[in-house]
């Protein structure tokens, strides 16, 4: 099972935000943080270590419009999926929701598990986009561009293979994988690669991820597979 996504759920009815936040924490796919304003939500996301892979905003805050703090996050960098939540049945409304960046709506009143299917599928789509970052250790690590970068803002080159490995490991959530499962979704069924190839980019890998490459903390080997730890 992938690990969690951190979402905030930004929503001014208590009541509303916590059956939301409560059923998306039992769910287990996400990990909730709640905010019941924008300047809540702004303070959330200007920590340090703020992170969140997607966004569920109400549209009608205490504090002023939704889509408005919307268009203000796109403006500052935030790329993620934002996802609202409007009581205005108005097409004009949500035409304006939608260009103020927000990926998809959602009409009040929602099914839980209808939202959760609708962020889940902004997260996949996500995932493969120029934006994608994933979290690993201490390493803020981005695909498209075959990076990772450490807390201290050190940058670390992959090759293809290697963040294909990493990327592969990481949806696995933690969990191992098998050598010749690993092989065959990085290098295709088709490929007559040796596991010993494999061995050679992990090796590789841990030389430019570990601390120290021989007494390894991220890239682990688990009888015969391989996994992530994806949490300090
Ligand atoms: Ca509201």
């Amino acid at each position: 099972m992938p690990a969690p996504r951190p979402v905030l759920v930004i929503e001014d009815d208590i009541a509303l935000r916590e059956t939301l936040a409560e059923e998306m924490r039992l769910e287990g796919a996400f990990l909730v943080d709640e905010a019941a304003s924008a300047a809540e939500a702004e303070a959330l996301l200007r920590l340090p270590h703020a992170r969140y892979d997607a966004i569920v905003l109400d549209i009608g805050l205490p504090d002023g419009d939704g889509r408005d703090l919307c268009a203000r996050l796109r403006k500052q960098g935030h790329h993620m999926p934002i996802l609202m939540l409007t009581g205005v049945q108005g097409e004009q409304d949500i035409v304006r929701g939608l260009d103020a960046g927000a990926n998809d709506y959602i009409a009040k009143p929602f099914r839980v598990s209808e939202l959760m299917a609708r962020l889940r599928a902004q997260l996949r789509v996500f995932d493969t986009s120029e934006d994608a970052t994933f979290m690993i250790g201490r390493y803020t690590f981005r695909p498209s561009s075959r990076m990772l970068l450490d807390t201290a803002g050190r940058k670390i080159r992959l090759t293809q293979k290697e963040a294909e490995v990493l990327r592969y490991l990481y949806g696995a959530g933690g969990q191992p994988v098998e050598r010749q499962i690993l092989l065959n979704e990085v290098w295709g069924y088709n490929n007559a690669v040796s596991t010993h190839t494999l061995e050679t980019h992990i090796y590789r890998l841990r030389q430019k991820i570990e601390l120290d490459p021989s007494n390894p903390s991220l890239l682990l080997t688990k009888s015969g597979s391989y996994g992530l730890t994806l949490h300090n």
